[in-house]
């Protein structure tokens, strides 16, 4: 599929935010009621990533499908992400620490409904970069949602993962096509200054 991938990037601390999508039990666990396979391989660049942006006192948020008990959503994938459940904890090796934002999504955007837009607007940030699962689900639903609010959006190639080869694809497709996003080879590419 067509893409521009670059080979690095390099963002202001002060106004570029980290967003860790949905990178919880239920889709990054294997005992996850959603588990992407895939997801595994994306924990080790996120991770870094993490560091990275904590070390540079940049803004790290971490969102968390959050549903009720009987949420519709339920009849397209089956029951996750319950509110105060194992499934909707962050896996353990992403743990959230004191200074990081989290933010309870309703539905696949986590803009929708939620206080994201605002935290980052008081922030003064301008430029996300978005990792986490699912791609072509949460991932890409937040990514055109943050380009639609004119939001620059990066990300890396390492940092998303997807049920399979061609939806992962078609999310950076998306997010360069369609919102004008960057995606960049790998998190390593990725400069804060
Ligand atoms: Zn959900």
């Amino acid at each position: 599929m067509r893409y521009e991938v670059r080979e690095k990037v390099e963002i202001s601390a002060k106004e570029s935010a980290l967003i860790v999508v949905d990178m919880q039990n239920d889709f990054a666990h294997e005992r996850g009621s959603l588990f992407v396979p895939e997801s595994r391989k994306t924990v080790e660049p996120i991770r870094l990533l993490i560091e990275k942006f904590r070390s540079k006192n940049s803004t790290v948020i971490y969102t968390q499908d959050w549903h009720a008990e009987d949420d519709p959503e339920f009849k397209i994938w089956g029951k996750h992400a319950v509110a105060n459940t194992w499934g909707a904890e962050i896996i353990d090796e992403l743990k959230p620490k004191d200074g990081d934002i989290l933010v309870k999504k309703l539905r696949y955007d986590a803009f929708y409904g939620t206080s994201l837009d605002h935290i980052l607007r008081v922030k003064g940030v301008k430029k996300l970069v978005i990792v986490g699962t699912v791609a072509n689900i949460c991932v890409l639903h937040t990514a055109g949602s943050a380009a639609l609010r004119w939001y620059e959006v990066i990300v890396p190639m390492d940092g998303i993962s997807a049920l399979n080869e061609e939806d992962y694809q078609f999310t950076l497709r998306q997010v360069d096509f369609l919102y004008k996003g960057t995606i960049v080879r790998s998190h390593e590419g990725i400069t804060l200054i």
